[in-house]
């Protein structure tokens, strides 16, 4: 099922037409509106009328995440104060948060897109779907309900929390949906092993999992557990929330919204925009938002578009999964090294639960890398109950990281529950590098 074929099957040509008479617009709209934007276009002898088509979109500046925080809290809005409805921001670990405003009409797209997301899993009136992301600033919980109460399917807003309580419901509303963060779906199939209930006395099908990057093992780790086909969900607070793309059936890539968000991948260094298929940051610009819109937002998320058809019928340009985070890689002795690296690797281990943590330092002016990894309960028990068993696990890990990182790392193998459970975004690297 898709659930607005005039938009998710538009042919190329007129999926570009209407993409830049909304980019057009949409200029026009920040110029008048917000100072910010029409500064930086007055600067660049840049006027609304200069951008007609999507190709025109390179002569556009940037927007970046430091833009959003200096203008904190309500610099970028767009729209009088009058017409906010809903107020949402994002975590804001390193400054100030930001503030993202929605009219009633963006709430409406956002439900909409959404509402594309949940139908393209296979999410429709006789499900019982249970919204798992955060309630509150976070845009998770809220923007995950709207789109499933449009849809049509009864929503069970059960919000992160009271682990225990949720998977009893889960097993006694018999829900067959599930909207959460990948760490917070394996946090789940833990609790509901530790009660005993088992894949049998539950009825999850489909789940709905973003807000952090996953991997392909990841996804078939939570599949086997909760007994669920897990579809990605991909979005940011500043763009919308969840549903700026969507997996279809196919599973391969995430189709982008791109009548409501134009994306572009470009070099994170030079900023040139990059070819379709290469892997470089994604860029995307707001085509019909009226509380904040955006232009060229630098989002630091690395992945690559993926050119042709996609079988499933919708047309919609699709990216690849999320790679990392241009601000998360972390350079371990001048080579990248990324957390989804060393996920990969845990994850081909069937020693190891999917718990894991990078602790980077520098010691003698030499940076280091400690992995550390959770053993599975029933690993731990019966095989690992002797210092050599351990040992020779630990040098097989070694021996696996180093050839995946290209750099060697220590590791430590940890008892089973040991590592610290998030609810939410779960956080996997400590540099102490930082702390000094
Ligand atoms: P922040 O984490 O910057 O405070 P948000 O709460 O809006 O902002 O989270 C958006 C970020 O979460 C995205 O930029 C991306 O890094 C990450 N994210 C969201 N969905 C996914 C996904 N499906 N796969 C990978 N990463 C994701
Ligand atoms: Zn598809």
């Amino acid at each position: 099922m898709i659930w607005n074929p005039n938009k998710e099957c538009m042919s190329r040509e007129q999926m570009r037409e209407l993409q830049g008479k909304r980019l057009h617009k949409i200029v026009e709209y920040v110029y008048h509106n917000v100072p910010f934007y029409r500064h930086k276009l007055q600067e660049m002898d840049l006027s609304p009328d200069d951008i007609r088509t999507i190709d025109d979109i390179v002569k556009l500046p940037f927007t970046t995440k430091k833009d959003l925080r200096d203008n904190y809290p309500f610099g970028l809005q767009a729209a009088p104060q009058s017409e906010i409805i809903r107020i949402h921001a994002s975590s804001g670990t390193t400054g100030n948060p930001t503030i993202v405003g929605y009219t009633r009409k963006d709430l409406s797209i956002w439900s909409e897109c959404m509402a594309r997301s949940l139908t393209a899993y296979g999410v429709g009136r006789n499900d019982i779907f249970s919204v798992s992301y955060g309630y509150g600033l976070f845009t998770g919980g809220l923007g995950a309900h709207n789109g499933v109460e449009t849809v049509g399917a009864s929503v069970v807003p059960a919000s992160t929390g009271n682990t225990e309580k949720h998977a009893r419901l889960i097993r006694d509303l018999g829900v067959t949906g599930i909207a959460c963060t990948p760490s917070y779906a394996l946090y789940l199939a833990e609790t509901m092993d530790r009660l005993g209930i088992t894949r049998d006395q539950i009825k999850l099908r489909v789940g709905a999992f973003g807000a952090e990057p996953w991997t392909e093992n990841m996804r078939k780790e939570i599949q086997d557990r909760l007994g669920l086909k897990g579809f990605n969900l991909y979005g940011l607070s500043e763009i919308m929330g969840p549903s700026v793309s969507y997996e279809c059936d196919e599973q391969h890539g995430s189709h982008i919204n791109e009548d409501h968000f134009f994306p572009e991948i470009i070099d994170p260094v030079t900023l040139e925009p990059l070819p379709a298929g290469q892997t470089g940051e994604l860029v995307f610009t707001t085509l019909t938002k009226e509380g904040m819109p955006v232009i060229r937002y630098r989002t630091r998320d690395l992945c690559s578009l993926l050119p042709g058809e996609c079988p499933c019928g919708r047309t919609n340009v699709r990216m690849s999964a999320i790679q990392g985070r241009s601000d998360d890689m972390l350079i371990i002795r001048g080579i990248n090294v990324f957390p989804s690296q060393v996920e990969s690797v845990v994850l081909t281990m069937k020693e190891f639960a999917p718990r894991y943590m990078l602790i980077v330092d520098r010691i003698n002016n030499l940076d280091t890398l400690m992995v550390q990894v959770e053993l599975r309960p029933d690993v731990f028990s019966a095989t690992l109950d002797t210092p050599a068993a351990i040992d020779e696990l630990e040098k097989r890990f070694a021996a696996k990281l180093k050839s995946v990182l290209s750099i060697g790392a220590k590791v430590q193998i940890k008892a089973p529950g040991t590592l610290e459970r998030s609810e939410g975004k779960s956080t996997r690297v400590i540099d102490k590098r930082k702390l000094y």
